[in-house]
């Protein structure tokens, strides 16, 4: 199979397949990959930028609405259920239970760990349920941490917590802060800062 991206200024990246089974120029729109254009092999690539800029209405209602159903909670367990289940907000209520359970006995344990290795020094640890971050800093050097963490691959609660601890020596988001947070990063899961959050940014604090 061959393809060509294009971007389109309302859709964003536009894929554009040549197929050798297919047999009519079609449309298929996917959270990951936004909208692919299949174009039977002989058929040229025109023709399906064509047949996509007379549908482009429905594409972008499509493609929102896969996004927004994607996006919703997160890929994870708990955000599928939340997503798929009508859950009850007693049920609800028993989840963020075994999360905060789960949280208090594995991330000060995790923190410690990291800051023992980075060579960092904190002075308490909270574990937080809120929906306005996954973690933070106080001046009095106490690093508080989401329960929702526990949602997260463990790389990524990883990242969480060298940012966390990485304020502790730069309180702001400078490009010394970003430079250090950047070091540690690709030195302990080989991933960068910006991949880590493009990551995060698909789960929804709950
Ligand atoms: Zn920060």
């Amino acid at each position: 199979m061959r393809e060509k991206i294009v971007t389109d200024k309302v859709l964003g990246e536009v894929v554009l397949r040549k197929s050798a089974t297919a047999r009519r120029v079609s449309i298929r729109v996917t959270a990951d990959k936004g909208v692919i254009v299949t174009v039977p092999r002989w058929v040229p690539y025109g023709i399906g930028v064509a047949f996509l800029a007379a549908r482009k209405e429905w594409a972008l209602k499509t493609l929102l609405k896969v996004r927004e159903k994607a996006a919703d909670y997160g890929p994870d367990e708990v955000g599928q259920y939340l997503a798929n289940n009508e859950a009850t907000d007693a049920q609800k209520a028993v989840l963020i239970e075994r999360l905060r359970k789960m949280a208090k006995d594995y991330l000060p344990e995790r923190l410690a760990e990291l800051a023992a290795k980075y060579g960092f020094q904190y002075n308490k640890v909270f574990i937080k349920h809120n929906k306005s971050n996954w973690g933070s800093c106080s001046t009095r050097k106490n690093i508080n941490l989401n329960l929702n963490l526990m949602r997260l691959p463990q790389e990524h609660s990883d990242y969480v917590m060298l940012h966390e601890l990485c304020h502790l020596s730069y309180p702001d988001h400078g490009a010394d802060f970003h430079e250090l947070l950047d070091r540690l990063c690709l030195d302990h899961t080989k991933k960068s800062r910006t991949i880590h959050e493009k990551e995060i940014r698909r789960y929804r604090l709950v």
